[in-house]
């Protein structure tokens, strides 16, 4: 990568030169800060950055300059979601329950089992509600010594402000599409114009680009996705396509989650020092039954996130069309579509483009809501039908 070397722990996070040297200049202090926001747009790594944080706190290699040396036991179970002194905190629900901030915040009056600290990481802390907001807080203004807070939103302004300016801010921003394909390059091994294929459709999402240049499967799924709008020509065809889209994510989804639960499960069998196929003795089975809840909470949120995750798709999707009708000369996400993008771009508006943007917008708020998912996605659909068809149905709202 650069001709500095960092310690493996942060090696996952590109793009991110300075969130990595305020981090690991921090994982070399006496007493660090005791609560961390870490902000970023979607895929720019955001918990990432948070555990490979937690892990160079852990790392027992003596010199600092060393630390998330990625080899020791604290990094290996650190990376593999087993270190007792690490609690990472995901919701499968669309808010925290007040029951599950109090339960973390009496965690965090114990001092660390092995550990140097006693570190809490929330996910999504922009999931919570102000209550148990209130309930964090407090654990916050008088830290128990030994515990950091590490918490992640999408930006700093989704963090209620008595919480925001009680954590020292960590800015993630989103990595250029070349950083992400050499991270793919570098890293896993991946074939140079496969992996700038893959970083450029993912929007420089680290997770998916990955997963896209892997599997050919993934690969498919969203060709599949990205194709509906081109598809749709009759009104009939709204719903057979919002089906399709249900089915196509579903499938994402399962897929997904069966490669990310083996892989991890495969790290941690690793971290704990098995091989395999070996069979896990009865006093190591509370680390795998940890890692399988962990797996389960999240495979509940996997079909919503693989469905948020096309909405994206699609937006990048319209994005290209409006570029291409605005001829602004703009990289495209789909740079790969840019043949048949340009002729559905010659056939619509650009005011039309932007109308179905807002759809795509309208449609993702309503899944994070609870209006059932085939209901919200024919309505955006019904904004993809042709603009020949549209224009014969003066008053109709697109
Ligand atoms: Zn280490």
């Amino acid at each position: 990568m650069s001709a500095t070397a960092v310690a493996p722990a942060w090696a996952e996070l590109a793009g991110q030169e300075a969130a990595v040297g305020q981090l690991s200049r921090a994982a070399t202090m006496d007493s660090p800060t005791h609560a961390w926001l870490f902000t970023g747009p979607p895929g720019s790594g955001r918990s990432n950055a948070a555990r490979a944080f937690a892990q160079a706190l852990q790392c027992e290699v003596t010199d600092p300059a060393q630390r998330g040396c990625g080899q020791c036991h604290a990094c290996l179970t650190v990376h593999a979601g087993t270190h007792a002194d690490v609690k990472v905190m995901a919701t499968e629900n669309v808010t925290y329950k007040i029951d599950e901030i109090r339960e973390l915040i009496s965690l965090a009056q114990d001092r660390p089992s092995s550990g140097r600290w006693r570190i809490f990481i929330i996910e999504d802390a922009d999931r919570m509600t102000e209550r148990a907001t209130n309930v964090l807080l407090k654990a916050i203004e008088e830290p128990p010594a030994r515990t950091i807070w590490m918490l992640c939103a999408p930006s700093p302004a989704d963090v209620l402000v008595t919480i925001r300016s009680r954590c020292r801010p960590v800015g993630l921003r989103i990595p250029s599409v070349q950083s992400v394909a050499d991270l793919l390059v570098d890293r896993d091994g991946l074939d140079p114009a496969l992996a700038l294929f893959a970083a450029r459709a993912s929007q420089s999402h680290v997770g998916m680009a990955r997963r896209l240049a892997r599997d050919e499967g993934a690969r498919q799924r969203r060709e599949a996705v990205v194709h509906l709008p081109l598809r749709i020509q009759a009104t009939s065809d709204a719903v057979a396509l919002a089906k399709e889209l249900v089915e196509v994510t579903q499938e994402e989804a399962k897929s997904s989650a069966e490669v990310r639960n083996a892989e991890e499960k495969a790290g941690l069998l690793r971290a704990l020092g098995l091989g395999e196929d070996e069979k896990v003795p009865p006093k190591l089975r509370h680390h795998v039954k940890r890692l399988e809840d962990s797996q389960t909470a999240r495979n509940k949120r996997s079909v919503h996130d693989t469905l948020d995750r096309a909405m994206i798709d699609l937006t990048g999707l319209f994005r290209d069309v409006l570029a291409l009708q605005l001829g602004t000369g703009a990289e495209l996400v789909n740079e790969h579509l840019r043949d048949d993008l340009g002729s559905y771009a010659h056939g619509a508006t650009a005011e039309r483009t932007v109308a179905r943007i807002d759809a795509v917008a309208t449609a993702r708020r309503r899944l994070s809501g609870n209006v059932p998912p085939l209901l919200a996605l024919e309505a955006m659909m019904m904004s993809f039908l042709p603009d020949r068809i549209l224009d014969r149905r003066p008053g109709e709202q697109v």
